[in-house]
C-alpha cells in the first residue's frame, strides 16, 4: 500500500491519495485526543478496532441504500474510499439526552428524544464546533438549503439503520457524529467514520458506557476492552473470514 502522498491528517486517521484520482487511502491510527486535541494518546489496537467497525457500519448503511464513501476494508486499518470534497459540518443525532446538550440546554440527563433531534455543529477547533442553525451555515455557504434537508433526511436514515443493527447486539445507540461530503458529481455521501470514537454506546442491560466517552473520562484503561467488546458483538464469523482477521 502507498502512503506515500498524504492529503490530510486528521486527529486519528490519516488520507492519502488512492492509486486513481477519485480514490483516497484512509489509515486509521490508534491516536485518541479529547478537547479539541487538547489531550491526546495512543490507544493499542484502537485503529484497528474502528476500522473494522466502521467498515461493517458502512457496508450495512451501504446495502439499506445509504451512499457511503466506503471501497473496501483492504487490511484492518486500512481504507479504500471514495475522495469527497468534506462538508465541514458535525450532523449529530441524539436519541438520549445526555452530553453537550445536557451542559447546554434544561434537558434531563437520559430523557428520550422521541423524535431524535438532529443538531449540527460547524466544525472548527478554532471556533470549538459551535452549533449551527440553518441560516448561519447558508451564510457561511457551507451548504444549501435543499442540502441541509438532505442531510437531516440521511442522518435520520442512518440513526434507524444503526440504532436496529446495535440493538440486535445488545447496545443501545445514545448518540452519534456523522459527516458527509459531495462526490465528484455532486451528490451527497456519508464520509468519514462510524465508530465508538463518534458514537455514545450502552449495554442494553447494564447501562455500562462503550465508547470515547470513557477517555473523555479519564478511564482510560477501559477502554481498548469496550471496543473490543462492540467489536466482537457486531463482527460476525463471516466478517472475519472476509477479512482474513
Ligand atoms: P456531545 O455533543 O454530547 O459531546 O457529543 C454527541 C455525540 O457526537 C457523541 O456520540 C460524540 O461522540 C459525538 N461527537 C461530537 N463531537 C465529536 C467530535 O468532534 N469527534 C468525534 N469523534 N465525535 C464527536
Amino acid at each position: 500500500m502507498d502512503f506515500e502522498n498524504l492529503l490530510y491528517e486528521g486527529k486519528a486517521k490519516s488520507v492519502y491519495q488512492g492509486e486513481s484520482e477519485n480514490e483516497v487511502i484512509v489509515k486509521f491510527r490508534d491516536d485518541m485526543t479529547a478537547g479539541d486535541g487538547a489531550r491526546k494518546e495512543s490507544m493499542g489496537q484502537k485503529g484497528y478496532f474502528n476500522s473494522i467497525i466502521s467498515s461493517k457500519i458502512f457496508e450495512t448503511l451501504e446495502e439499506a441504500g445509504v451512499k457511503t464513501q466506503l471501497i473496501e476494508l483492504v487490511e484492518p486499518c486500512v481504507m479504500k474510499a471514495q475522495k469527497l470534497e468534506m462538508i465541514p459540518i458535525e450532523v449529530i443525532v441524539r436519541n438520549i439526552a445526555t452530553g453537550s446538550i445536557v451542559r447546554k440546554f434544561p434537558f434531563e440527563e437520559k430523557a428520550p428524544f422521541n423524535p431524535p433531534l438532529i443538531q449540527m455543529d460547524f466544525k472548527s477547533d478554532e471556533f470549538h464546533d459551535p452549533t449551527l442553525n440553518d441560516a448561519i451555515a447558508i451564510a457561511l455557504g457551507i451548504a444549501s438549503k435543499e442540502e441541509l434537508d438532505e442531510i437531516r433526511d440521511l442522518a435520520l436514515k442512518v440513526n434507524d439503520i444503526m440504532s436496529a443493527m446495535f440493538k440486535d447486539a445488545g447496545i443501545i445507540l445514545v448518540d452519534f457524529k456523522i459527516e458527509f461530503g459531495k462526490d465528484a458529481d455532486g451528490n451527497i455521501v456519508l464520509g468519514d467514520e462510524i465508530s465508538p470514537d463518534s458514537c455514545r454506546l450502552w449495554d442494553a442491560e447494564t447501562l455500562d458506557m462503550l465508547d470515547k466517552e470513557l477517555f473523555r473520562q479519564g478511564k482510560d484503561d477501559e477502554v481498548i476492552d469496550a471496543y473490543e467488546e462492540v467489536f466482537n458483538r457486531i463482527i460476525t464469523d463471516e466478517d472475519k473470514a472476509k477479512w482474513n482477521l
